[in-house]
């Protein structure tokens, strides 16, 4: 019989398609290093964990309550069975609410990770374990510790665990019943980077011009053009119709149109809503910032600074988190320097950093101050420039105006693989490609922001740029006849 694992649960909750392919397929896709990184710091930290702890029992197979009868304390690594349902739960730990009654026992398990903070599919594998338990037991459980690295406990509470848990396995039970013969269909997620299975999800989308290649597609999108019989990039973009402008057109707020993206893929044109204004100013400055989210903690700190057309790099790098204050007023001492110059960013991260940062190390003036000059370029592409590409990340736009990065190493989520492989060696050739790559994005933020400042010269005359609601045909009859 197929059996539904605290995995397939989990991948379940994150994508329908990989919970299949765990069930049935027997190809398990490709290795992820950082999934595998976190993996073997779980174990190493399950090992060091269940080491310092006196256990009565170890590596057991619970599947009935009578098996506990003679137990006590603590059972290290209990296999849990019930039914189809199997969940690993590294501590099972046992309490006699009163002295010599095995009757009345409270039951607490236990799991360790390899991470410095809890997440949410952490806290639902302790909501499956907990589950069946108290099916096996048959005994409510209340409450469970999930013990992050430096041997942290979080207390979770697990009363209501099935209203949680049942919407996930009631339809596996299905599957595993049904066996049904075709996967769910490719829907790209935000869980995409993280899963073995990537690369023939990514292929099959391509094959299909699927929909969900747009990064601003969400599911529940993709579901509402699949009910109107649009499957495709290609059928997505005949769906936008230009508008003609009114006279008396009001400032309405800027909305990401998914379908002037596929417009834009298709004719491979760069389409306006508005020509976005972005005023330069002599001296300017290009942040960008690296962080492991996991122990938020920010260990990078990149700046580009342009004086009168001369470029400057400067790269703060923090060891450890005990340097993290040091980089901060690095970059303090750096841009105070030029108190007058805009910083430019892109996206929400690096206001979210500095703020941090400015809450743990100074005043909250200081962010203040900060957040007076800061610019995220972001704003001016979103809703008001549709390029021909998947997504507005800094690294598509950046690649698609003649941006590089070095070394294969094209996104957060490789860079923080190369962070944690630079803590366990504390190689200096990691740490310059780290730095380089940091600088690479700094670089890629002025080209696109120079793009931006430079459309109100060349998009009237550039044949690769037209506007949304007066495309260039249209407009140039337009002054024809009213000339
Ligand atoms: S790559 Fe994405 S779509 Fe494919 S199985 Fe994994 S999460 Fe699902």
């Amino acid at each position: 019989m197929l059996t539904i694992t605290s995995e397939i649960l989990i991948a379940y909750s994150q994508c329908h398609r990989k919970a299949y392919f765990l069930l049935f397929e027997k190809e398990q896709g490709i290795t992820v290093e950082h999934i595998e990184i976190l993996k073997k710091r779980e174990k190493d930290h399950q090992q060091d964990g269940l080491n310092s702890i006196a256990t009565s029992s170890s590596e057991i197979t619970l599947t009935d309550v009578k098996q506990l009868k003679y137990l006590d304390a603590c059972i290290s690594k209990v296999n849990l069975i019930f039914d189809e349902l199997q969940a690993e739960c590294d501590l099972l730990c046992i309490e006699q609410l009163e002295e010599g009654n095995l009757d009345n026992l409270r039951y607490e398990p236990r799991i360790f990770t390899g991470t410095y903070s809890v997440t949410k599919e952490q806290k639902l594998n302790l909501l499956f374990i907990g589950y069946l338990l108290q099916k096996i037991l048959k005994t409510p459980i209340n409450k469970g510790k999930i013990i992050t690295i430096y041997n942290r406990y979080h207390s979770v509470k697990l009363e209501n665990n099935s209203k949680f848990i049942e919407p996930l396995i009631n339809p596996l039970k299905e599957w595993v019943k049904t066996s049904p013969s075709e996967p769910p269909p490719v829907i790209l997620n935000k869980h995409c980077p993280y899963c073995q299975f990537q690369v023939s999800c990514r292929n099959k989308a391509e094959q299909d011009d699927d929909l969900s290649l747009l990064a601003s597609m969400t599911a529940k999108s993709w579901h509402k053009y699949h009910r109107r019989g649009i499957f495709t990039i290609q059928q997505l973009s005949y769906l936008y119709r230009a508008k003609r402008q009114s006279k008396n057109k009001k400032k309405t707020v800027s909305r990401h149109k998914p379908e002037l993206q596929a417009l834009s893929i298709r004719t491979g044109k760069i389409y306006l809503q508005d020509i976005p204004i972005l005023v330069r100013q002599k001296v300017e400055i290009f942040l960008d910032i690296e962080g492991i989210p996991d122990q938020n903690f920010y260990y990078l700190i990149g700046l580009l600074i342009l004086v009168r057309g001369q470029v400057s790099c400067f790269s703060f790098w923090a060891d450890d988190l005990k340097e993290e204050e040091k980089i901060w007023f690095q970059l303090l001492e750096k841009i105070n320097l030029y108190p007058e110059s805009p910083i430019y960013h892109y996206g929400s991260y690096e206001p979210k950093a500095l703020k941090k940062l400015a809450k743990r190390y100074s005043e909250e003036e200081h962010y203040n101050i900060i957040e007076k000059r800061l610019i995220n370029v972001n704003h001016y592409i979103y809703g008001k420039i549709y390029f021909p590409v998947y997504s507005n990340s800094l690294k598509e736009l950046g690649k698609y105006l003649g941006a590089s990065w070095s070394d294969n190493l094209s996104s957060g989520l490789q860079s923080l693989v190369y962070r944690y492989r630079w803590e366990e060696h504390k190689n200096t050739k990691i740490q310059r490609i780290l730095i380089t790559y940091n600088r690479e994005d700094c670089k890629a933020l002025k080209v696109l922001t120079d793009f931006i400042s430079s459309l109100q010269d060349i998009a009237n005359t550039n044949d690769n740029i037209d506007f949304v609601d007066q495309p260039k045909q249209f407009y140039t009859k337009k002054r024809r006849v009213s000339s």
